[in-house]
């Protein structure tokens, strides 16, 4: 069955240029876009998206650095795409991610690493409807 996870590129990912490359890497995994858009995250929505990590030692500057640029949140669909789309990103921190992974490729550190992806359908859903209203997700079905 065709699932669905919220991907961003991250400010990093845009600043450095590398949209294109990225969504390239995305599309030929597989993936199909449902809803796309370019926004600016302020400190409070930043916060907002990444509430879950209110109490971690990174969570000031992660909410610092995703309201630093611009960003692309996306969704995608796909069989099994929440964790297809993790594997297809890798591990968190790019020193530990495997090769040919979006991560290892464009990654610069921990924090600054190029694209974010739901960890299970539930928050891929919760996500969703953070960035996207229910008619941007209901138009664009197939
Ligand atoms: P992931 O994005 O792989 O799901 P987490 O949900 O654990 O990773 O963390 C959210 C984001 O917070 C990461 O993508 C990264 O940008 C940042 N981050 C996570 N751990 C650290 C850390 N130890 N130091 C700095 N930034 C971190
Ligand atoms: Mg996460």
């Amino acid at each position: 069955m065709k699932e669905r996870t919220l991907a961003i590129l991250k400010p990093d990912c845009i600043k450095a240029g590398f949209a294109g490359k990225v969504l390239d890497r995305i599309l030929q995994a597989g993936f199909e876009l449902v809803a796309m858009k370019l926004t600016k995250m302020d400190v409070k929505t930043a916060g907002a998206f990444y509430a879950v990590h209110k109490e971690r030692h990174f969570y000031g500057e992660l909410v610092e650095f995703m309201s630093s640029g611009r960003c692309v949140p996306m969704v995608l669909e796909k069989e099994n795409a929440v964790e297809d789309f993790r594997k297809l990103i890798g591990a968190t921190d790019p020193a530990e991610a495997a090769e040919g992974t979006i991560r290892k490729e464009f990654a610069s550190s921990k924090q600054n690493n190029i694209v974010h992806g739901s960890d299970s359908p539930e928050n891929a859903k919760l996500e969703a409807a953070f960035f996207f209203s229910e008619a941007e997700l209901i138009q664009n079905k197939n």
